[in-house]
């Protein structure tokens, strides 16, 4: 047998019928030196094991045909976070998660969504979650002399974190330029914690309103600092004039193309390339690589054809990825391929593969809420 053929076989349903039956049992697992022996136990009960919700557990069951024990593992974690009084029960709720596909960290990454938002439906949700608040850890010496500190919060205390200590952490990579991301932001966290240092000016949340293109408009030409749109009646529109027509509230405007991305930005009086970036963020929330999950406010700008290859700083030949990324990005096309390519598409910024396979999106679900995931709806 391949090694794919096993792996193929070793389908979570399949194995967990053989534990629930008896035909695999602890002792073996463990004689093979699985891991997650006892965990494979408490999901056979689970799949298989007497229930009240027959009917939910067979179809929880055939939804997961094709499941790695691993995704189910990830499906079963973000369960155990479903609140009571959600508007899903978590019978329910397992059979839609079992219908996840991708790989374990995307299924990992859209139940967690998923469940969220069933969340959300519970009155005092964020009071429970607030409850599960934590500082863990820091008591086990590794082989390397270090200890590890896991902080739990909000995710809006935890991005005001990150936001306190990059300054610091960006301003200490300036000077050495060895230095990574990870260690920068442990140095600034520790001198921070330790000594009450001020991070930096912590940058406001700039709500931005995003704005499709309506159908009656399109881009005719760019003047300046101004977008002049086409209208459908033969006359034509100033992207100003298209947002005040369009919105009478307040706050940034950014104005999309569900096929080619941010046009124009308006109600801010700020330079070019802040307005870049601001659209180009909006755009994408986080570095569209597949699988990647650094924030778009971390990343930068990088040109899909690159300048030197005779890509302009434009709009559409722009894109944010993260550092790592827009370092490992195969720029020029007369090289061989390594770590592929990021490109526009109608619709988006997509990721080409070194193998010549088919482009893929970075699928992780906050993307939806992206300004290209929000027009294109
Ligand atoms: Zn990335």
């Amino acid at each position: 047998m391949t090694t794919v053929a096993a792996l193929q076989a070793l389908r979570a349903m399949t194995v967990l019928e053989e534990i629930s039956s008896g035909a695999v049992t602890r002792d073996v697992l463990d004689r093979l030196g699985v891991r997650d022996a006892r965990l494979w136990e408490r999901l056979a009960v689970t799949y298989f094991g007497p229930t009240r919700y027959r009917r939910l557990q067979a179809a929880a069951r055939e939804a997961a045909v094709p499941l790695s024990l691993d995704a189910v593992a990830v499906i079963e974690k973000h369960l155990r976070s479903l609140l009571r009084g959600a508007s899903v029960t978590v019978e329910e709720l397992r059979v839609e998660l079992c219908g996840l596909r991708g790989t374990v960290g995307e299924i990992d990454r859209e139940a967690a969504a998923r469940v969220r938002e069933h969340n959300r439906t519970v009155k005092d949700a964020a009071a429970k979650a607030y409850g599960k608040r934590a500082l863990r850890g820091g008591k086990n010496t590794d082989a390397l002399g270090m200890r590890t500190l896991t902080l739990t919060l909000p995710e809006r205390q935890i991005s005001h974190i990150i936001a306190t200590l990059l300054p610091a952490a960006d301003q200490a990579r300036a000077a050495d330029p060895r230095l990574g991301y990870e260690p920068a932001m442990a140095d600034a966290a520790y001198q921070h914690l330790t000594t009450g240092a001020a991070g930096g000016e912590v940058p406001p949340v700039v709500p931005l309103v995003v704005m499709g293109l309506p159908d009656y408009a399109a881009v005719l030409r760019q003047e300046g600092d101004e977008t002049v749109f086409a209208l459908t009646d033969g006359t034509t529109i100033t992207g100003k004039e298209l947002v005040e027509h369009e919105m009478a509230s307040h706050g940034l405007v950014g104005v999309y193309d569900p096929v080619d991305g941010g046009v124009n930005l308006y109600r801010d009086q700020r330079c070019a390339s802040f307005k870049q970036r601001m659209l180009l963020a909006a755009e994408t929330i986080l570095c569209p690589t597949p699988g990647c999950t650094t924030p778009a406010d971390q990343c930068q700008v990088h040109h899909l054809t690159p300048w030197k290859h005779g890509g302009e700083t434009n709009l559409v030949n722009l894109s944010m990825a993260c550092r790592v990324h827009n370092a490992r990005n195969d720029d020029d096309p007369n090289t061989p391929p390594r770590h592929g390519r990021l490109a526009r598409e109608p619709g988006g910024v997509v990721h080409h593969p070194p193998d010549g396979g088919p482009p893929r999106t970075n699928t992780h679900p906050i993307r939806t809420l992206s300004a290209m995931g929000l027009v294109n709806r």
